[in-house]
C-alpha cells in the first residue's frame, strides 16, 4: 500500500468456514461445467482487502433461531440435513452422484393448485426447496452458509451496536445469499445474508432500511423476502433479464412495486448507465427517509465477468461507492458474486475505498 492511500477502515467480517463449501460443478442444461462459486474467490478479496489494511474480524455465531427473521424452518432444515440424507439415501454410489442435484421440480403448472405432499425419495425432495440445478450442496454446504450467515448478522451488529465510530462494515460473505428466497434457493445461494443484515438494522435502528444490490443479476431473493415488509426498500440495477440473464423470470424494470425499485441494463452497458441507475437508487432510498443501507455487493458488472455481459471498470466501483457513501447512512456491505479471480480483490477494495472517501 503506498504511503498517500488511505488503509480502509470499515471492519472486514470473516468466516473460515466458507471453505467447507466445494460446490465442485453446476449442472447447467443437463450438463456439468466446472462452476465459479470457488473457495479460492474469497481468499482473494480477503488477501486485496487485508493488503489495503483492513483489520478483519471473525464472524460471532448466532443461533440457528435467528435465520426465522428470514427463512422458512421446512428450508432452513432441508438444507441442514440434505447433504447426509444424501449420502444415506445411497445416491452417491447409486447413479453415483456426489452432490445434492434436484431432478424433479413441483411447479405452479404439475400442482394445478394442489398443495405437494412430502416425497418419500430424497432425490425428489431436493427439488421441493431449489430451484434450479445450478445450486449443489455437498458435505460442507451448511457450514459455510452459516458462515456466511453469521458474517452478515456480525456485520449488521456492529453497525447497530453504535458502539466506537463503526458506521459501516463489509461482511465478507461466501457462498452468496441475494438469490434466497424465504423457501427456496438458487443462483449460488442458500441463506439470504443481505436480508438477514437488513432485518437486524430495521430491528435496531428502526427504519425504512434500504438495500441497494449492485451484483449484475436481479437480486430476487431479497425483493421477495421483503415484498410485505414496508420498512425494508429492495432496490437492484442488474442486466436486463428479457436480454437472456439469470434469473430470467424476475427483475424486470416494469415489476416496481412500493417499496421495490428494478432497473435493468442492456448487455454490454458500461460505467456511464451503470453509476446513473446507482444514483437514482441512491436518491429514491434518500427521498424515503432510509435510515440505514445494506449494499449486496457483487462485482460480476465488471468488464470480462464470465457471468454477466455488463462491462463496468474498477474506477465505476470506486464511483459506485463513493456515492452510497455520500448518503452519510450507518452502512453494511455484503459480498454477492464476482467471478474473475484476479481483479475480484481489486474491485472490491475499489468500492470500499470509494464508500469510504464519499464520507469523508
Ligand atoms: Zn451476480
Amino acid at each position: 500500500m503506498s504511503a498517500d492511500v488511505k488503509p480502509i477502515s470499515m471492519p472486514v467480517v470473516w468466516s473460515d468456514r466458507h471453505a467447507g463449501h466445494v460446490p465442485g460443478a453446476e449442472i447447467w442444461v443437463g450438463v456439468r461445467t466446472p462452476g465459479t462459486e470457488v473457495p479460492e474467490r474469497a481468499e482473494r478479496i480477503r488477501a486485496a482487502v487485508e493488503a489495503a489494511g483492513a483489520t478483519l474480524i471473525a464472524a460471532e455465531p448466532h443461533p440457528d433461531s435467528d435465520l426465522s427473521a428470514v427463512h422458512d424452518h421446512a428450508l432452513l432444515e432441508h438444507l441442514e440435513h440434505a447433504w447426509v440424507r444424501w449420502e444415506e439415501a445411497g445416491l452417491t454410489e447409486d447413479p453415483g452422484q456426489d452432490r445434492v442435484v434436484p431432478y424433479i421440480f413441483p411447479t405452479p403448472g404439475m400442482l394445478a393448485g394442489a398443495e405437494p405432499g412430502t416425497p418419500a425419495a430424497m432425490s425428489a425432495r431436493a427439488g421441493l426447496f431449489a430451484y434450479d440445478t445450478m445450486t449443489l450442496i455437498g458435505p460442507g454446504t451448511w457450514e459455510a452458509a452459516r458462515g456466511a450467515a453469521d458474517a452478515a448478522m456480525t456485520a449488521a451488529d456492529l453497525v447497530a451496536s453504535g458502539a466506537g465510530p463503526t458506521d459501516s462494515a463489509y461482511a465478507l460473505c461466501r457462498p452468496p445469499g441475494h438469490h434466497a428466497t424465504r423457501e427456496a434457493f438458487g443462483g449460488s445461494c442458500y441463506l439470504n445474508n443481505a436480508a438477514l443484515a437488513a432485518t437486524r438494522l430495521r430491528e435496531r435502528l428502526g427504519g425504512p432500511v434500504a438495500v441497494i444490490d449492485i451484483d449484475a443479476h436481479h437480486g430476487n431473493g431479497t425483493e421477495a423476502i421483503f415484498a410485505p415488509d414496508p420498512k425494508v426498500l429492495t432496490g437492484s440495477v442488474h442486466v436486463d433479464p428479457g436480454a437472456g440473464w439469470f434469473p430470467h423470470f424476475l427483475g424486470f424494470e416494469d415489476t416496481d412495486g412500493e417499496g421495490n425499485r428494478n432497473l435493468t441494463l442492456s448487455p454490454g452497458s458500461g460505467d456511464e448507465p451503470w453509476l446513473d441507475a446507482i444514483a437514482r437508487l441512491a436518491g429514491w432510498a434518500r427521498a424515503s427517509g432510509a435510515r440505514a443501507l445494506v449494499v449486496p455487493l457483487g462485482v460480476d458488472a465488471a468488464g470480462g465477468d464470465p457471468e454477466s455481459p455488463l462491462d463496468v471498470t474498477v474506477g465505476g466501483y470506486g464511483e459506485a461507492g463513493r456515492i452510497l457513501g455520500e448518503l452519510g447512512l450507518p452502512t453494511v456491505f455484503v459480498q454477492e458474486g464476482g467471478y474473475v479471480l484476479e481483479t475480484v480483490g481489486d474491485l472490491v477494495v475499489a468500492t470500499l475505498r470509494g464508500f469510504e472517501s464519499g464520507r469523508s
